[in-house]
């Protein structure tokens, strides 16, 4: 493996904005992602959140557009197409900085934003377009945007656009760059859902599979905790509690729709907590403005939904409480990415009460773990989880948490649960129906 960029044949000028940047040694995707892609081979790949996939992309991306002649003196020449805005945006503030003291142009292209102001940005001929897949479609079909001669189409995080429905946007993008010279690389949680397959049967060829620990594997740098709530209220003791023991450093508290925010958030101030929601009804600009405020460290704690569990690269991060429990499981990983990053330690803890039972046994599966539930002093939960009419004998349950020294300090009180009497935490089926409505996770994505 790879253990220095400069062992990686990339552009001169690209390694010496890394190492301005003060990144010397690829991550593990980057290392095993840039060669391939840089003899310009199609890529399939899964990496985990945090680990460094957009500049394994971004990199030989920016290679060859520094380093071969365009196709096209129009067309953009690389594509790269997020689920959210965040995300997208966050992949552009990399592209930014990597562009920086280079001659090289690239425009951003969100759903929610001013169409013409767009179309006008295309017009000058950007080198990268970086955007949300519902929009680019729309400039396609409005022939404000044309892949004739793109040579990179980059797909982040495939499996959420599927999620979101954007199958048929990404068919159509792929229809009309559909180029004999065109590179793709596609990047997902998961590689093996059956519609994932479909889409890279007809947009890959012969890609080069990589990857770099599953989407489900252990977190290592981040200490799950797990606690049973019996109510709102409860619940909203239990984090107050969290609280006190997160030393003022960031949180991110993770609700179930997007008016939990505001209320939760607003009762936070109210105790005097720093707290700001990415709440209902704010206008784009409005949630940049959060977003940018919290990411300089003026605020401690943001009250989110899940549109902010992709994208947000927040290295000073500490916490993630999931106050509800995300409806699907590869969420709860994501969410709990937005600590831990890029080698930092960080912690997660998620309240689980009745209305998350059903997501909770989802995410034990997805994890392929056992979880021990630890208690709060005073708080602990009457609710121990609804019994499975197979489970035969009560199972011991144990903790996901690895043990390291930083986190072990600034864990919350906590008393193990060494068996949860009559509860089948492995593999029995769901008894309950799906949750309701209510517990929907929202999208950011474009209208
Ligand atoms: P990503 O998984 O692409 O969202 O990246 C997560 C974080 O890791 C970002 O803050 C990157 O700037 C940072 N990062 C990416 N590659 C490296 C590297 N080789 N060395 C140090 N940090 C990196």
């Amino acid at each position: 493996m790879t253990t220095d960029f400069t062992d990686l044949p990339l552009d001169h000028r690209i390694l010496k904005s890394l190492k301005t940047k003060g990144f010397e040694k690829p991550t593990e995707i980057q290392s095993l992602a840039i060669g391939h892609a840089l003899l310009g081979k199609d890529l399939l790949a899964s990496s985990k959140t945090g680990s460094g996939k957009t500049l394994a992309f971004l990199l030989p991306a920016l290679h060859r557009v520094l380093r071969e002649k365009p196709l096209s003196r129009k067309d953009p020449r690389v594509l790269i197409i997020a689920p959210t805005r965040e995300l997208a945006k966050q992949v552009f503030l990399q592209l930014k900085w990597l562009i920086s003291s280079q001659n090289v142009t690239a425009t951003l292209i969100l759903g929610g934003e001013n169409f013409n102001d767009q179309v006008k940005a295309l017009k000058r001929n950007p080198q990268f377009v970086v955007g949300t897949a519902g929009r680019i479609a729309d400039h396609v079909k409005d022939k404000s945007l044309y892949l004739n001669g793109l040579e990179l189409l980059i797909f982040d995080e495939a499996d959420r656009m599927l999620d979101l429905g954007f199958a048929d946007e990404l068919k159509l993008i792929d229809h009309c760059a559909d180029h004999r010279k065109r590179q793709t690389m596609m990047f997902s949680a998961t590689l093996d859902s059956a519609e994932l397959h479909y889409l890279t049967e007809k947009m890959l060829n012969a890609p080069q599979r990589i990857s770099v620990g599953e989407a489900n594997a252990p977190h290592l740098d981040i200490s799950q905790y797990f606690y049973f709530s019996d109510h709102l209220d409860h619940k909203i003791q239990q984090l107050e509690k969290l609280l006190e023991s997160t030393d003022n450093k960031q949180v991110i508290v993770f609700t179930a729709t997007r008016e939990d925010t505001d209320k939760l958030s607003k009762h936070l101030s109210e105790a005097n907590y720093d707290s700001v929601a990415l709440s209902a009804g704010l206008t784009q600009s409005q949630r940049s403005h959060i977003m940018n405020a919290f990411s300089r460290g003026q605020h401690q704690i943001l009250v989110t939904t899940d549109v902010a569990s992709r994208g947000l690269d927040l290295l000073n991060v500490e916490w993630v409480i999931n106050f509800d429990l995300p409806k699907h499981a590869d969420e709860y990983v994501h969410r709990i990415g937005r600590t831990g990053r890029a080698g930092n330690l960080g912690n997660a803890a998620s309240l689980v009460g009745p209305k998350d039972w059903d997501s909770f046994k989802s995410i034990q599966r997805f994890l392929t773990q056992t979880i021990e539930f630890s208690e709060l002093p005073g708080l602990a939960g009457k609710f121990k989880g609804f019994k499975s009419k197979t489970a035969a004998k009560p199972k011991t349950v144990q903790k996901t948490k690895r043990s390291n020294k930083k986190t072990d300090a600034q864990a919350p009180p906590k008393k193990r649960v060494r068996t949860i009497e009559g509860v089948d935490v492995g593999d029995a089926p769901m008894r309950r129906k799906p949750r309701s409505a209510s517990m929907d996770v929202e999208s950011d994505e474009e209208e």
